[in-house]
């Protein structure tokens, strides 16, 4: 065994998927397996399965797949190698250096990110440096415990600090320019600060790593206000949610989360001991979030602030929390508060108050917030009705669909039964049922080939049997076809061969995701007793096929005809 297929043994020995998968999705028990919501496409329905038997899982919508590396890859953004690295740490197994040329440069990105947050830190609590920065924290009632535990520093008022400390301790400066810590100046071999004099705030991903920084002016006629990190290989706003390597197991408890727009906002909550909030990085709530939130929580609570900018984000956010199935709740703070002000003012019993008593359903809010805006022309109608036609389409649960569309109908003065009607259409234009499509799939054609993958998957003994009477020839499916010559390849080579194994070794993607799903749900599955049955069916079948291949190919040659005599006396045709 090499030595990296030891260690993945190793890690896959000492890992559980169902706990490891279960920190990032919820999931529940379904027989023998456990689904949830699947973190990587939009699903309101669980169709992401974990199967602790076999240690994999697999997503029936989305096709993604695979084993505890796999996951790790994918909801993590990490390379093979990384995934190799962080899964052995978080089981205490060692290894040797193991790397690609990709994760070492991301390793350094954080590297220099670890370097940028402790010169921010120590800065900080530089008696003159870091003095009228220290001051502005003071204001804001943001305490020295809470600064040392979310890592708050300060860039100095100069151009080139963080410069002169990467050129002492040797770094290489092109990174640290792809990192976002040091602008070049155009054209030309000189480097800046991007950061200065700026309360700097460490943005954490959820293992707690630097990938970034947002940086806030203690002047305030600077702009901008808040800069942060531009995009970078480990730095992406879109996917970060500002505190959810703090927040997570409180949302986990809570099943709750609360949304609010920046760090600034989430700070607020925490210095007031609210622990499951998380903030978006000064962008628009985006399907990604969501995504990832709902692994925690089962429902969210955005709050956005009263002015249009806020009423028109709460607008747009429904259709995304809608297409990943998570409730939402909107609250709009009275007229000139952000969190912050509002809970400095009234404090947390009044903010939660304020949570549990006026926060409405995102669908209601944005319905009301229509009414609001004024009379809809007739003309305006049928846009109206269709957007929210779209999104009640998302709604699973008939009764809440019930409520809405009295709702609009009652707002748009247009008649249920006639928007119920177009609700259908857009239902039957969306498709059936995920295990509708599954079924339909499966044409019958495809039966014949699924009868040989289910006897050579789950009846070993009778692989000799399939390899000679030559059934191979009976497949139609060229994923199928590619599965069983891994298996039949492989039983030559040992006899004992397991699914899973069979799993690992198939290069194709397509054809790993084709064998997942077909473990879960079989289709075809022989009882001991009916496989000599099946057997000598298909064995009848393949003799048949190869005359009628023979008489095809070889009509009127001497030789084909031979062959076909060969196959007469072995077969008893
Ligand atoms: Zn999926």
């Amino acid at each position: 065994m090499s030595n990296l297929s030891f260690i993945k043994e190793e890690i896959k020995n000492a890992c559980d998927i169902v706990e490891l998968i279960g920190q990032f999705v919820q999931l529940k028990k379904v027989g023998k397996n456990y689904v949830g919501l699947c973190p990587f496409h939009s699903e309101k329905k669980p169709s992401f399965t974990v199967n602790p038997e076999r240690q994999i899982f697999h997503c029936f919508g989305c096709k993604k797949g695979g084993d505890i590396f796999k996951f790790w890859m994918e909801y993590h953004n990490v390379s093979f190698f990384e995934a190799i690295k962080d899964l052995a740490e978080r089981y205490n197994i060692q290894i040797q250096e193991l790397s690609d040329e990709e994760s070492e440069k991301r390793e350094k990105l954080f590297e220099l990110n670890e370097i940028a947050g402790s010169f921010f830190r120590e800065m900080l609590f530089h008696p003159d440096i870091g003095k009228r920065a220290r001051e502005y924290l003071r204001k804001r009632g943001i305490s020295k415990e809470l600064i040392h535990e979310i890592g708050i520093g300060y860039a100095p008022d100069s151009w080139d600090s963080l410069y002169k400390l990467f050129l002492k301790k040797r770094i290489d400066i092109k990174l640290a320019v792809e990192a976002g810590l040091l602008v070049q100046k155009e054209g030309k071999e000189e480097y800046y600060d991007r950061f200065r004099n700026r309360i700097m705030f460490p943005i954490f991903d959820i293992r707690g790593r630097i990938v970034g920084f947002g940086g806030r002016t203690i002047e305030e006629d600077i702009t901008p206000k808040y800069l942060n990190t531009p995009e970078t290989p480990i730095f992406h706003k879109g996917n970060l949610l500002y505190g959810i390597n703090f927040s997570y197991k409180s949302i986990r408890e809570e099943k709750k989360v609360i949304i609010v727009e920046g760090y600034m906002d989430w700070i607020a909550l925490k210095r007031h001991g609210i622990e499951n909030g998380v903030a978006t990085l000064g962008t628009a709530l985006t399907q990604n979030h969501i995504r990832r939130l709902k692994g925690y929580a089962e429902e969210a609570i955005v709050i956005f602030d009263s002015d249009e900018a806020g009423k028109k984000a709460a607008l747009r956010s429904f259709p995304l929390f809608a297409n990943e199935g998570m409730p939402a709740k909107v609250v709009i703070l009275p007229e000139g508060h952000d969190p912050d002000t509002f809970l400095s003012q009234f404090g947390k019993e009044a903010f939660l108050n304020l949570l549990e008593n006026s926060a409405k359903p995102l669908l209601d809010f944005c319905l009301h917030m229509q009414i609001k805006n004024g009379k809809i022309k007739d003309e305006e109608k049928s846009q109206v009705l269709k957007n929210f036609l779209q999104s009640l389409s998302f709604i699973q649960d008939s009764l809440t669909q019930g409520i809405y569309v009295s709702k609009i109908s009652q707002f748009l003065s247009i008649r249920e039964d006639i928007i119920w009607a177009e609700l259908q259409k857009i239902k039957q234009g969306k498709g059936s049922d995920l295990e509708e499509e599954i079924k339909k799939e499966k044409s019958a054609k495809l039966i014949g080939d699924l009868q040989i993958l289910s006897l050579a998957l789950f009846h070993p003994d009778a692989i000799p049997r399939l390899i000679t009477s030559n059934a191979k020839i009976l497949i139609n499916d060229s994923v199928i076809k590619e599965i069983i010559e891994a298996i039949f390849q492989e039983y030559k080579k040992n006899r004992d061969i397991t699914p899973e194994y069979i799993h690992e070794i198939l290069p194709d993607e397509k054809a790993k995701a084709f064998l997942r799903e077909f473990l879960e749900r079989p289709f075809i599955v022989y009882e001991e007793e009916e496989v000599e049955q099946a057997i000598l069916d298909i064995e009848r079948k393949a003799r048949k096929k190869e005359l009628l291949n023979c008489l095809k190919e070889k009509k009127g040659d001497i030789k084909g005809q031979n062959e076909l005599i060969k196959i007469l006396r072995r077969g008893g045709i």
